[in-house]
């Protein structure tokens, strides 16, 4: 059985919309070249500059609690080897954005490249930019959905405060992952224990 189909399997996936996008953006696309032969392997795996691309149950369950839809706006913060930027890409469709953002400059550059496959910074629907994503994306807020893949110590507030009413953020926090839902007077928190990640950069 395949990664994707095992992942269906022990009930990672779930969502329709999520699974065909698994289906489809193919994580053997996001690899370097010397790691293709890994990308069935549900672990995470070194795409350079001591950065990895998350193991895949981790962005199933992640995007499960996100749950990204067709037109969405959505700021991916860490796009790294640019596969969570593709998946999410796939679901929001024509209609929806993806801003991807990462802090180093070759591994948004490696990203980009990598998306290339499937058309979407040309379809206008994902757009990379290199910078520090801690502070969110003040620019393009606010957003329905914001993913984090990279660990911080505390919920950046800025991060809460880019998102509409009934926004999702979906984020590492030393090993747990938090689900935030901004409601329209406050914020509702959620843990999810037992991860680890590569650690979020702050620049000051
Ligand atoms: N979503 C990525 C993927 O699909 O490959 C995961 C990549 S990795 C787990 C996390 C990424 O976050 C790394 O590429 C790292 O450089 C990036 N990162 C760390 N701190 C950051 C920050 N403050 N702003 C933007 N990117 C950051």
């Amino acid at each position: 059985m395949n990664l994707v189909e095992g992942l269906i399997k022990q009930k990672y996936l779930k969502t329709l919309k999520i699974i065909s996008a698994f289906r489809k953006i193919k994580r053997i696309n996001f690899l370097p070249e010397k790691l293709k032969q890994f990308a069935e392997l549900n672990n995470p795996l070194p795409i350079g500059y001591e950065q990895t691309i998350s193991q895949p149950q981790t962005i199933a369950i992640m995007l499960e609690l996100l749950q990204p839809k067709e037109g969405d706006k959505i700021l991916d913060v860490g796009s790294g080897s640019g596969w969570t930027t593709s998946l999410l890409s796939e679901i929001v469709g024509k209609s929806g954005k993806v801003y991807g953002i990462e802090l180093i400059r070759e591994l948004k550059k490696f990203g980009e490249k990598n998306t290339e496959k499937y058309n979407f910074v040309e379809k206008r629907i994902a757009k990379f930019i290199c910078g520090d994503g801690s502070k969110g994306f003040p620019e393009e807020a606010p957003f329905d959905k914001i993913l984090v893949s990279a660990a911080a110590d505390k919920i950046p507030s800025n991060l809460k405060e880019q998102l509409k009413i009934n926004g999702r953020l979906v984020i590492p926090i030393k090993n747990s992952v938090f689900l935030i839902i901004r409601k329209s007077d406050r914020f509702k928190e959620e843990e999810f224990f037992g991860f680890s990640f590569v650690p979020l950069i702050i620049e000051k």
